[in-house]
């Protein structure tokens, strides 16, 4: 290994300056932030890589990392500026491949880390694509719908550089949807001079979107979330599920562990949390969210003190909301018997260590939450082939690509005895090195 100079040490580097505000609480001095949890996550699984392991330092830089202003005029006339960025992690494999999130809490060190999550994440599920990401520092509840597609759109074109069809394909995260994507598509296509529609995926169906996109998240964590279940004797009828975030992801695997005669006993958002010993009505719920934005108020549910969520007497407890979540404090309070990361970096890896000891399955977020991309990228191939599939084969293909995946990684964790983290880790970053050592370096 001939590491000409040492990588920027995240976890003890400062910040950028520009991203030192307004800083998530779990992201001060005395914690990793999420790029650091995932190179402590890199760490570990490392001495699996034989001697692939010469390569390891590509996975610790990302390829390129672009932050853009982006100014837009208001409502009102004043001119804000927005900061955003575009990070591609790896490309080893193909073009980048990542949604973009609207949050104020976005930071680049977030960036990164969901970037690099999917490399791994596209690896794992052996999808053709490297790992990207991209998100800009707002909170877009304050934005009119005008404002968010000014800001969406100056966003794209600054971007644009660097997306493409073949380069780097954006999708929806966080507080983004088919809406944000279509305004993507048409900024970009306007810019290039004609309409293409593979420069993004999880678009309007109308506009080459493909069917079952938007549940496809959720639809794989609940797919993958009964496999697991079945591997350590979890029967699903009457299980009491506990799920942190109910929109795309949570909201979606908690309709279908509902139908499935769970039980989704409790539920947590940014508007509170709510409690119902028999069982929530998780499509009247979602319905709920939908309308006024989040749990709170839901008719026939307890309200409860958000503080008691992680020790929720409960057998599946689903984050499916934002990173940091399970830390060495929250991970102690944890009863279920499986964790299923729906949400990107929930899991601190001493939080990690605490729910090994303690006898808990984690499904992690890097396959667990991977049937958003894989059905993005059957939206990318039925674009370039203008030739759509139903429903039906989506999901059934969803459900192939996902099992096998899983069955390989259950596989790896058995016959190395590591978790089902560092055991996805070590299919997928064997996948991207060995495609980085073929290609070898450039000159
Ligand atoms: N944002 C989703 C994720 O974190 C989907 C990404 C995509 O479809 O490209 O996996």
């Amino acid at each position: 290994m001939t590491a000409t100079r040492p990588p920027l040490d995240y976890r003890t580097s400062p910040m950028p300056a520009t991203t030192q505000h307004a800083l998530p609480s779990y992201l001060d001095a005395n914690h990793l932030g999420p790029w650091g949890i995932y190179l402590a996550q890199v760490d570990r699984v490392t001495p699996h890589l034989g001697k692939l392991s010469r390569w390891v330092e590509t996975l610790k830089r990302p390829k390129r990392s672009l932050i853009v202003d982006v100014p837009i005029q208001l409502d009102n006339g004043t001119i804000a500026h927005f900061e955003g960025y575009r990070v591609q992690h790896n490309t080893s494999r193909g073009p980048g491949k990542g949604g973009v999130r609207f949050h104020q809490d976005v930071t680049l060190s977030e960036v990164m880390a969901l970037s690099a999550w999917m490399s791994i994440k596209n690896a794992a599920v052996n999808v053709p694509y490297g790992g990207a990401k991209g998100g800009i520092r707002v909170d877009p509840r304050n934005l009119s719908m005008g404002e968010l597609e000014r800001l969406t759109r100056r966003y794209t074109s600054e971007i644009g550089l660097i997306i493409g069809p073949t380069k780097d394909i954006p999708a929806p995260d966080v507080n983004t949807n088919a809406q944000v994507m279509a305004w993507m598509m048409d900024t970009y296509s306007m810019n290039v001079g004609e309409t293409a529609t593979g420069v993004v995926t999880g678009k309007p169906v109308d506009l080459g979107g493909s069917l079952g996109r938007n549940e496809a998240t959720g639809r794989g964590v609940y797919t993958l979330g009964i496999e697991a279940a079945k591997r350590i004797g979890l029967e699903l009828n009457n299980t009491r599920v506990a799920i942190q975030g109910f929109g795309n992801v949570g909201g979606i695997a908690g309709k279908l562990f509902h139908e499935a005669g769970a039980r989704v006993v409790a539920v947590q958002d940014h508007t509170g949390s709510i409690y119902k010993e028999s069982g929530l009505d998780a499509a009247a719920l979602l319905l709920h969210v939908k309308e006024n934005g989040g749990v709170a108020g839901f008719a026939g549910a307890e309200t409860v003190d958000p503080a008691q969520f992680w020790s929720t007497p409960c057998d599946i407890l689903i984050p499916a909301a934002l990173e940091g979540q399970l830390t060495a404090k929250t991970a102690p309070q944890v009863q279920a018997k499986l964790v299923i990361e729906g949400a990107n970096g929930p899991t601190t890896p001493e939080a990690d260590d605490i729910l090994q000891e303690r006898g808990i399955l984690v499904l992690p977020d890097v396959i667990a939450n991977a049937g958003g991309v894989t059905v993005s990228y059957f939206e990318w191939v039925q674009d370039f082939s203008s030739f759509f599939w139903t429903e039906k084969e989506i999901n059934e293909r969803l459900v192939r690509v996902m099992s096998e995946a899983f069955d390989g990684i259950w596989k790896v964790a058995q016959e190395k005895k590591v978790s089902l983290r560092t055991a996805t880790f070590i299919v997928a970053c064997t996948r991207i090195l060995h495609a980085r050592e073929m290609r070898g370096l450039y000159p």
